[in-house]
């Protein structure tokens, strides 16, 4: 039994067992497919941010680096793992999820862009952030459209009216006029409607709320969005039942023309699309391996 030409059964006696073997020319392939997709659908700046919660160790940190793609860090330590791995700050996000303090201490110190989840957090970064002394993350708001998806599963929604996570628009047209107040760099807008979704329709409605709310925004408070990011979450197969894999080329030519039509709708420039996948970039690449401890007999 081999991957990549490596004999699994030298591998497990080399590193033991448990072993999570992960296959670089997988990832590689799942990745220039999303950046291939986005060049051939999107005409505008796009990027793609590796969401580490699928999985992160120090080698497939530094694989993002290498592949020039952004790490989307939860908590102080997956940005641990970042800084450990030696990414360059500005390819750090940290993401619109509640921060503790030391997450929030982390993410001002190590993260290139930090994600805003709610208006206390921004009050938070507001009083901490020194603007003179360091450079600080840029600051994206994470909307809460208000519009579920549907997922495999209710709890892996994340954009409907009563998810915990993200602002109300109102709450972050209030955000952004704090951010010029305080002379704070926010350059970005975030949603995300859930993971593991297999049909991308769904997030049409969410987007087309964002960009009228952007263009209100713009006319209001004369703000505009250099990024937006309508998140991650695109499903994979977890059986053979559900093969084929859902193709990232329907996901990636959805979204990149709902938002350039939206955009031309609602008279806005395109903005950067920075996508942020995780499972689909990882999940078909790794195995784990076991030793077989002992054997059981059931009744039946
Ligand atoms: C989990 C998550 C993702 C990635 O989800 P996948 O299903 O692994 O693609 C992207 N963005 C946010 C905000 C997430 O919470």
């Amino acid at each position: 039994l081999s991957i990549a030409g490596c004999d699994l059964v030298a591998l497990a006696a080399e590193h033991g067992t448990p072993l999570y073997v992960y296959d670089q020319a997988t990832m590689d392939a799942a990745a220039a497919a999303y950046a291939a997709a986005l060049a051939r659908f999107y005409p505008g700046p796009s990027g793609i941010t590796y969401a580490a919660k699928a999985f992160l160790c120090l080698a497939i940190a530094q694989w993002v680096q290498r592949r020039g793609l952004w790490l989307d860090c939860t908590g102080a330590g997956e940005i641990a793992v970042a800084v450990a791995a030696g990414l360059d700050r500005r390819l750090i996000l940290v993401p619109g999820v509640p921060k503790s303090t030391a997450a929030l201490a982390a993410a001002l110190a190590h993260a290139g862009t930090l994600v805003v989840d709610n208006l206390v957090e921004l009050e938070r970064i507001a009083s901490l952030a020194r603007p003179a002394q360091e450079p600080l993350p840029d600051l994206w708001l994470r909307l809460r459209p208000g519009l579920a998806v549907a997922t495999h599963h209710a709890f892996t929604q994340t954009g409907q009216e009563d998810s915990k996570f993200g602002m109300s628009l109102e709450e972050a047209r209030r955000a952004v006029r704090l951010c010029q107040e305080q002379g704070l760099r926010v350059n970005g807008i975030h949603f995300h409607q859930g993971s593991h979704f297999h049909d991308p329709q769904p997030i049409s409605p969410a987007l087309d709320l964002v960009l009228e709310f952007i263009a209100r925004l713009r006319r209001d408070a004369g703000w505009l969005p250099e990024v937006l990011s309508p998140g991650g979450g695109w499903g994979v197969a977890y059986h053979e039942s559900e093969l084929p894999h859902p193709a990232i080329d329907d996901y990636v030519r959805f979204v990149a023309r709902q938002l350039e039509e939206g955009c031309r709708h609602h008279n806005l420039p395109l903005p950067r699309l920075q996508l942020e996948p995780g499972r689909s970039l990882v999940a078909r690449a790794g195995v784990a391996l076991y030793r077989l401890g002992a054997v059981k007999r059931t009744a039946n």
